[in-house]
């Protein structure tokens, strides 16, 4: 339990930089014209922006996937990776 609970604050701290690293280094430099409707004015429901909320939730759910179906610390790291409020299935103790 003390495992998951540091993968999950890992986790969040982890995604924390990765997102400000990623919004500075890649959204606002080459992936600019994606990154741009969402400093926009909203037009419809959607924004071409959300096309990275899809990117982004294909490996996550892989990765939870892999992590929830199979047991050692590898899938356990892959689970805790992506999530912060699930407990892992997998014994990380
Ligand atoms: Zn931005």
């Amino acid at each position: 339990m003390l495992g998951t609970l540091a993968l999950s604050v890992g986790a969040a701290v982890g995604m924390e930089f990765w997102a400000r690293w990623a919004h500075r280094a890649l959204w606002h430099a080459s992936l600019w014209d994606m990154h741009e409707s969402h400093h926009l004015p909203r037009d419809g429901p959607f924004e071409l922006n959300d096309v990275f909320a899809i990117v982004n939730a294909v490996p996550a759910m892989a990765l939870l996937a892999f992590g929830f179906f199979n047991r050692g610390l590898v899938p356990g790291l892959c689970f805790g990776a992506v999530s912060t409020t699930a407990p892992s299935p997998s014994s990380i103790t």
